[in-house]
């Protein structure tokens, strides 16, 4: 029995005889099959070929990546908190090596994932910290393609996950989109981890907002009001995205309303 794993957008399926004939994720819209065809690899081989990397990204905030580049490529955030390790997203590539290295930074109690393209290989994560439980959004249960008791789906707006951590749906890019709120990350000021909704961009000064990033499919104008609006009551200086070091240069939260103005404007409405 191997458990496989998606080579395209890094999701692990059950353990089987052989491979699944599909990915779902990567059939949806909102992602892609390779121009290969669908390919899968196993865990074990994912571990020869790669390994993850730790680096810091904030005040004990510290980024997990596996290298060199595996499937969609985002990084894991390990946060340090007073109640314990908390893991925001996910990576494919889980091995002995990435587990000594969070064991160090004071291991996981608890993990949350954005949205179902960064599921990957969550129950190999929570197993390999004592089956610690996973904090899905209820509107996205459809896509866990491996379902385990350590999941466990929430729904409505809002869910605190620690006494400083609160994840919030936004929605947009999936219904259950969800971002984590770090009240008392950099020094009290508060963190926002977003993941894709929004996206950090390249030049770090704004922020976007797509249905599809690799489709280039955007949301609505609706959407993008909803979004800021929700996000409007917390106080945040720093905002992450999902790659390695893209985290908003200056002001996030006026980043924020920049961003969805220009947003806007692009789509003929005035502002916000
Ligand atoms: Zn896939
Ligand atoms: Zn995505």
């Amino acid at each position: 029995m191997t458990s496989y794993v998606c080579v395209t957008c890094g999701t692990q399926y059950p353990p089987a005889d052989r491979s699944p004939a599909h990915c779902p994720i990567c059939e949806d819209e909102r992602q892609y099959v390779g121009l290969n065809g669908q390919e899968w690899i196993s865990l074990d081989e994912l571990r020869q070929a790669h390994r993850n990397v730790l680096f810091e990204e904030g005040e004990g905030l510290w980024g997990i990546h596996t290298q060199p580049k595996f499937a969609i490529g985002q990084r894991a955030l390990l946060l340090e908190t007073a109640q314990g390790g908390f893991l925001w997203d996910c990576v494919s590539l889980i091995d002995k090596e990435t587990v000594k290295l969070v064991q160090e930074h004071g291991g996981i109690r608890a993990m949350a994932i954005s949205h179902p393209h960064y599921y990957t290989s969550m129950v190999e994560w929570s197993r390999a910290f004592g089956g610690v439980p996973i904090y899905l959004h209820d509107a996205d249960r459809q896509w866990v393609q491996r379902p385990d008791p350590a999941i466990e789906f929430w729904s409505g707006d809002t869910k605190k996950v620690g006494d400083d951590l609160t994840l919030i749906r936004v929605g947009g890019h999936f219904a259950g989109f969800q971002v984590l709120h770090w009240a008392s990350g950099e020094q009290g000021s508060g963190v926002l981890m977003t993941g894709d909704m929004p996206q950090v961009c390249p030049d770090r000064r704004y922020v976007s907002f797509m249905y599809s990033y690799p489709n280039f499919v955007p949301v609505s104008v609706a959407t993008v009001c909803d979004i800021v609006h929700r996000l409007e009551p917390y106080a945040f200086s720093k905002l992450h995205g999902a790659w390695p070091k893209f985290w908003v240069v200056g002001d996030p939260k006026e980043a924020l309303r920049r961003s969805a103005e220009r947003y806007l404007r692009a789509l003929g409405e005035q502002g916000l």
